[in-house]
């Protein structure tokens, strides 16, 4: 551990955190009790986008449209309903306030673990400066012995597909709206497109979905994007890959949709609304970046950093979005940590890119962590594949929810679990079961001798570890 700065007269720190989401706060917190002092700064709302705009607030109106599904299915369970009716209002309404208790969270564990927030636009300023465009008016600068951006990354926008937030709404927009519009076009099957599409579906809204690559979620194995096309046409989702949106057009009737189907057959659409969900892009301009020498990639212009998080320039780290690789907030927390344990001295080891879960909260859930079957056979490992239906489980089956599988990629070489995906009930818990594993590089073996308790779901991962070596017991 490096000296502290002398004197700290609350302008000068040891570390200085700019952006305050889940990399930047919970680095800042880590680093805290490593015993620097440190400051984050914020220009927003403390918990950045995932608190506020993202993770958290999307998932309330998940749990909501999820509702929506139960409640249409009471009757199953001898609970009358009469007419159902659905309004986003109140959903939109708990979905703030889960994010706004989520945001005043964060600023309890700021006063309880010392971190001293700085409220405004922060910049790199000369060797160990941060300007700060202080949210209360004027400028201040501050001292630090090490700068850690984490600025994280905002929705793409294309030109022909220009949001405006009343016709072409970005996330940001989708996520505030009261009412759901009676016609929608999504663009982009990510997980985005792919949750909101969800929710509004669910709260009425008719969703087409325009994916310009050949399969919904497109990053998942190829068999759960092909459930999960088929789950939402079920529902009344129209689904067109393989799309290319030509133009995006406002008027007075909605928005007017020009696209080139897979076999290259034009559609000119009027919907009411157009979410545009293709990607997001970093947070690095007006930074100081340029100024400061701090190099960025070629490709999508992310901070360029090495496994420490270090960019070129001494003393200066990039952690999360804005530093490219999986948009995600576990990742960028995981990199916060990793980080400042480094700057600390304390490090274990740099983050383990090969073991990111991925999670998409729709219905029906999709987790996955590791390497699809295709890309663990263009690796040229030898593998065999398990799968397990969620109809082979009692749990699954009392709760009524076995739309869905498990498939798990092993090496036969030593059973390692190269990759692990789900689809269906609480997917995106069970995955961190597989990730433990991998984590601890357990065998197929392994992960199905560990007793699991029953009936549970989590019986479903012993069962297609047992899949993978052609001996499961309930299919
Ligand atoms: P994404 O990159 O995951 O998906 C965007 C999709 O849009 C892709 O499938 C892409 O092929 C498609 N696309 C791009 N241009 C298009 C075009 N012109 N026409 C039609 N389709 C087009 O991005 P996202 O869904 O916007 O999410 C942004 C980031 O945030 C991602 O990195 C994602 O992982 C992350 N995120 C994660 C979660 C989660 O973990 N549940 C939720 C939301 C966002």
């Amino acid at each position: 551990m490096e000296p502290r700065v002398a004197g700290n007269d609350k302008k000068t720190f040891d570390l200085i955190v700019v952006g305050s989401g889940p990399g930047g706060y919970v680095a800042a917190i880590r680093a805290s009790q490593l015993g620097m002092s440190v400051a984050c700064v914020e220009a927003d709302r403390l918990g950045g986008v995932c608190l506020n705009i993202g993770c958290i607030p999307t998932k309330a109106l998940l749990t909501s449209a999820l509702m929506v599904k139960e409640v249409r299915e009471a009757g199953k369970h001898g609970i009358s309903t009469g007419q159902i009716a659905v309004d986003l209002g109140p959903a939109q309404e708990r979905s703030r306030a889960v994010a706004d208790q989520m945001a005043k969270g964060v600023e309890f564990l700021f006063k309880k673990k010392k971190v001293t927030h700085i409220e405004g636009f922060g910049r790199l300023a000369g060797k160990g400066k941060v300007e700060v465009e202080l949210r209360g008016g004027g400028k201040e600068t501050y001292d630090a012995r090490h700068i850690l951006l984490a600025t994280g990354s905002r929705p793409r926008n294309f030109p022909f597909l220009q949001i405006d937030g009343e016709h072409i709404w970005s996330s940001d927009h989708a996520l505030f709206q009261k009412t759901a519009p009676k016609t929608l076009i999504i663009v982009g099957a990510g997980a985005i497109g792919m949750e909101f599409a969800d929710v509004f579906d669910a709260y009425g809204s008719e969703v087409t979905m325009l994916e310009a690559l050949d399969r919904v979620l497109p990053l998942e194995d190829k068999d759960v994007s092909a459930h999960l096309e088929k789950a939402y046409k079920k529902r009344g989702i129209a689904i067109h890959t393989g799309a290319r949106v030509e133009k995006a057009e406002p008027g007075t009737g909605g928005v007017t949709v020009t696209f080139k189907d897979k076999a290259g057959k034009q559609h000119v659409v009027t919907v009411e609304k157009v979410l545009s969900a293709v990607g997001r892009v970093p947070n690095t301009g007006d930074l100081g970046l340029d100024k400061a020498g701090v190099a960025l990639t070629e490709k999508g212009g992310f901070i360029k950093v090495d496994e420490w998080m270090r960019t070129n320039v001494e003393r200066v780290y990039a952690i999360g979005d804005c530093a490219g690789g999986a948009l995600l907030a576990h990742k960028a927390s995981h990199e916060g940590i990793a980080c400042v344990e480094h700057i600390a001295g304390q490090a274990h080891a740099p983050v383990d890119y090969g073991n990111v879960p991925n999670c998409t909260y729709c219905h029906p859930e999709v987790a996955s962590v590791g390497m699809t079957e295709e890309q663990a056979r263009a690796a040229g490992y030898d593998i065999e594949v398990g799968r397990f239906p969620w109809l082979g489980n009692g749990r699954a089956v009392a709760m009524g929810d076995v739309d869905g599988f498990l498939k798990v990629v092993r090496d036969k070489k030593y059973s390692e679990v190269l990759g692990a995906h789900i689809v269906g009930p609480h997917a995106t818990e069970l995955i961190a079961e597989f990730v433990l594993g991998r984590h601890l590089e357990a065998t197929t073996e392994e992960m199905e001798k560990a007793m699991h308790p029953h009936p549970t779901l989590s019986e479903a991962v012993a069962e297609v570890s047992l899949a993978t070596m052609g001996r499961p017991i309930h299919i």
